[in-house]
């Protein structure tokens, strides 16, 4: 099967406008009749057919003007419905089609989860519901009649406000909701909810004085786990006002927690939909990780309503418009909410862990590619996460107040409106110079950054001038060769330096702008000493690229000790880190580094001069598994994951008194109610495992304990610590975490993956088992991601040199494929290093994407796939 290649080149405008659509959705026992009515406005004076998708829909009639359509006025395939010479003046158009949601797996279009109907309509699922361009450049306003049976759909829900509701005088078991939604939109927001639903509500009264009714609708039970989602959505709506100047736009505001969802969460205008897991939650049976996540994504789809609804993408090819500056937005959000240090420090490590990797392999795309195959591969940490450093990136080059301008133009000028990215970025530089000054860099080469994927390598060598007091910078940069792209041109570079002496920071931070192949930087006037001063270089990690630069171990412990800015100071101890690491790896361990590092952390421990513990955790911990893959020069996962072990074990030992009294003086705060005391449970969580892997058997009893404790951030941490040791009290923690939580799916999907990636000589019969589990969901992603997750992140089970983890791998995911493209084409990447590995594992890992490509697989899939395999 081949299926057509989209390309932003062939972009063309619709040629019919929309303004108006009334959908009527009658709800029946075995389907749902779907009745849409439109308002087409021809835009062209030239006739053109008119076009609109569909997929498993059963057409029933076609009705334009009250007349209906003969059959050979159209043509209907398997996707498209083809009018061929519709009126050329303004007309409705009344199709009928019945749509089969009890059946649909793959949870896209409208499905049904649990008690209730559900849809997902981003990227192309409306066209499961009705026919439609199905196109974001298509803005209409909605009017949706919603007809169900009362008793098994009490709450029916669209976007909009409330018309009316109640019941029909013809059949009294069954009753309507009318929805309307005042502004146009594209129908990837568009939403339905129908079911047996319970509702939580509050209020917020926005700057100008309005009362927003918030509505969290939770399946029964769920009711006392909604306050946290409420705060969090208060405090975003509350953020964007301040921060923004934005406020929301209807009177109410409505979350729908569901079971079964392919993603985080949804931002349906005024009708969220989320993944149920990304709601619920309260500190016993949530982390404090999980807790902030909550309140970031919560954030995120709330802070779309402006940077997504009310200014749409054009195309999918913009997505990034979107999603990069939604994510810049929640990051800044969180940031502000806590650590500024800390949310950095986590989001650099992520990035580097997640986007770079992908940037360097075979799935590697630019954030605003220029085409594809299925547009839901391109949800991607490249569009989200990349996408939101160019927008860091702008941010500082022109500074907070320049950007907030640029951004005031940017929604004054495209509300209402489909826009591109270049619409953005050509507002925030109009808006940033708006009383004439100059823009600082050239913004065409800055739009590089959309267009050219992988990561730029930034090479500096350093050359002192003791006399002069002069440090010269020979800086280049480098994108190394990504699929389809052999060469790249310089990019656009922020680079924030400052020199660090024994007392700290000397003189200011200086930002270079970073724009040729290779250009000198010089920093005068510095202390004319025989040696030169340490260098902070890319503060806060102020360009996403990788450094090369030689640094000594002494600079690295001075940064570590004395920077002043904690990213920098976080950067250090991670060169430091990695080093060690690597060089275990290559069973060449650095001894008298290590001793070194040891004593710095235990100065850290001792001199208790960090006065947040969770920066103090962030020193704490070693770099990503991925991060250190990828230096190496063959990857080699199972070494890597021996070593991480060896290497706590022997500082567990080696610090075993500091970390004793650390654990006492964080066990102060245990208690301590969220964000409080998070910094005090990472540490413990940190200590636990270092001591647990040396064989402290007091500290393995305290983390069985904890498992049945009274905060869900010490269990997992209890439960982390004890994963990667073949003990009895793993086993007995493992048994009383299911004990414990095996009615409340959710939290059993955070057992799942545990089980699922704890290393065993029976590792993959244990898979199996999972999979075969009664309290196992097939049909949830969440379930599905927990279980082949966690297998995947299994080392020695996935990677096992018989290629029977790989093949396993394999066929579970030809299967899911079936029920959920989505979902599979997303896992499916889990191969996608194949080509780092040594010869035995790679050719393992080669057989099983040809196992997958000789399958019969879905164009997501098959698309992902096909990047994987070798070219030719
Ligand atoms: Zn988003």
């Amino acid at each position: 099967m081949t299926t057509a290649t989209t390309r932003l080149a062939d972009y063309r405008p619709y040629p019919f406008q929309i303004p108006n659509i009334e959908l009527d959705v009658v709800v029946e026992e075995q389907h749902i009749a779907i009745s849409s009515s439109m308002q087409i406005e021809p835009a062209l004076t030239t006739k053109v057919p008119l076009v609109l998708q569909g997929l498993n829909l059963e057409l029933d009639s076609i009705v334009i003007n009250g007349s209906s359509v003969p059959t050979d006025a159209y043509s209907l395939s398997s996707s498209e419905l083809v009018l061929h010479q519709p009126p050329i003046h303004p007309f409705e158009l009344k199709i009928i089609c019945r749509i089969d949601p009890f059946n649909n797996t793959s949870l896209e279009g409208l499905y049904s989860s649990e008690s209730m109907l559900t849809s997902q309509c981003e990227a192309e699922g409306f066209r499961r519901i009705c026919f439609h361009p199905d196109r974001p450049d298509v803005l209409s306003r909605y009017r949706v009649r919603i007809e169900a049976d009362r008793t098994r759909y009490p709450v029916l829900l669209s976007n909009g406000n409330l018309v009316s509701k109640g019941s029909l005088a013809k059949d009294p078991m069954r009753h309507e909701a009318i929805w309307d939604d005042p502004y146009p939109k594209p129908a990837y927001l568009f939403a339905l909810v129908a079911g047996a639903l319970q509702e939580v509500q509050a209020h917020f009264k926005t700057t100008s004085g309005r009362s927003v009714l918030l509505r969290l609708h939770v399946e029964n039970g769920d009711e006392t786990y909604t306050s946290h989602a409420l705060d969090s959505l208060k405090k975003a709506m509350a953020w964007d006002e301040k921060v923004y100047g934005l406020e929301y736009d209807l009177d109410e505001y409505n979350i729908v927690a569901v079971r079964h969802f392919n993603m985080g969460a949804m931002e349906n205008k005024s009708l969220n939909i989320f993944n149920s897991k990304l709601v619920l939650a309260d500190s016993e049976c949530a982390t404090d990780g999980e807790l902030e996540r909550i309140e970031s994504v919560v954030a995120h789809e709330y802070f779309h309503n402006w940077t997504g609804n009310r200014i749409t993408c054009r195309d999918w090819f913009q997505l990034s418009l979107k999603e990069g500056l939604t994510v810049f937005r929640d990051q800044s959000f969180t940031a502000d909410l806590h650590s500024k240090a800390v949310k950095r420090i986590e989001d650099v490590s992520m990035l580097r862990n997640t986007q770079f990797r992908e940037d360097s392999g075979p799935t590697s795309h630019p954030v605003k590619p220029s085409e594809y195959k299925a547009i839901d591969n391109f949800y991607t940490t490249t569009i989200y996460e990349k996408g939101a450093e160019l927008i860091r990136m702008l941010h500082t080059l022109l500074g907070q107040q320049r950007f907030m301008a640029g951004m005031a133009l940017y929604v004054q000028r495209f509300d209402g409106t489909a826009a591109t990215t270049e619409d953005f970025i050509h507002s925030i530089a109009e808006g940033a110079c708006a009383n004439g000054e100059q823009l600082g860099f050239d913004l065409d080469q800055f739009q590089r950054w959309y267009h050219q994927s992988g990561t730029p390598q930034v090479c500096v060598k350093r050359h002192w001038d003791s006399q002069g007091g002069t440090l010269t910078l020979e800086v280049s940069q480098f994108t190394p060769p990504t699929p389809g792209q052999p060469s790249k041109a310089p990019l656009v570079i922020p680079m924030a330096l400052a020199v660090i002496g024994p007392n700290g920071r000397i003189g200011e931070e200086k930002l270079v702008v970073l724009d040729q192949d290779t250009q000198s930087v010089s920093l005068r006037d510095l202390p004319r000493q025989a040696k030169p001063p340490a260098l902070s270089i890319f503060r806060r990690f102020s360009a996403p690229i990788t450094l090369q630069m030689d640094v000594s171990v002494d600079e690295s412990l001075q940064l570590l000790a004395l920077d002043d800015d904690p990213v920098a100071r976080w950067e250090a101890g991670q060169r430091l880190w990695r080093k060690i690491l690597l060089a275990r790896a290559r069973k060449q361990a650095d001894k008298p580094l290590e001793e070194r590092l040891a004593l710095a952390l235990n100065q850290l421990i001792t001199s208790g001069g960090e006065s947040d513990p969770s920066f103090l955790a962030m020193l704490f911990g070693m770099p990503g598994l991925a991060e250190l893959e990828a230096a190496q020069d063959v990857a080699d996962p199972l070494m890597l994951y021996q070593v991480y072990q060896s290497l706590k074990s022997w500082l567990g030992v080696k610090l075993s008194d500091p970390l004793k009294n650390l654990l006492e003086r964080s066990r102060l705060n245990w208690g301590a109610q969220w964000p409080a005391g998070q910094g005090e449970r990472m540490l413990t969580g940190l200590t636990w495992s270092w001591l647990a892997a040396a064989g402290d058997c007091e500290v393995r009893k305290e983390a069985v304990e904890a498992v049945n404790g009274p905060s869900m951030s010490l269990a997992r941490a209890a439960l982390r610590a004890l994963q990667p040791i073949e003990c009895t009290e793993r086993d007995e923690a493992l048994k009383s975490f299911y004990e414990r939580w095996q009615d409340r799916p959710v939290i059993l999907d955070t057992w799942f993956a545990l089980e699922a990636s704890t290393p065993r000589s029976d590792g993959l019969e244990r898979i199996k088992q999972l999979l075969d589990h009664p309290r196992f969901d097939p049909m949830a992603p969440n379930s599905i991601r927990a279980v082949l997750g966690g297998f995947a992140s299994n080392p020695p089970v996935f990677h096992a040199i018989d290629g029977s983890g790989y093949k396993f791998m394999a066929e579970q995911l030809i299967a899911i494929d079936q029920r959920n493209p989505i979902t599979a084409s997303r896992m499916v990447k889990v191969f996608s290093r194949w080509q780092t590995y040594a010869p035995s594992r790679k050719e393992a890992m080669h057989r099983a994407i040809d196992q997958l490509a000789s399958a019969e697989l879905s164009a997501n899939t098959r698309e992902v796939v096909t990047l994987m395999q070798p070219k030719h």
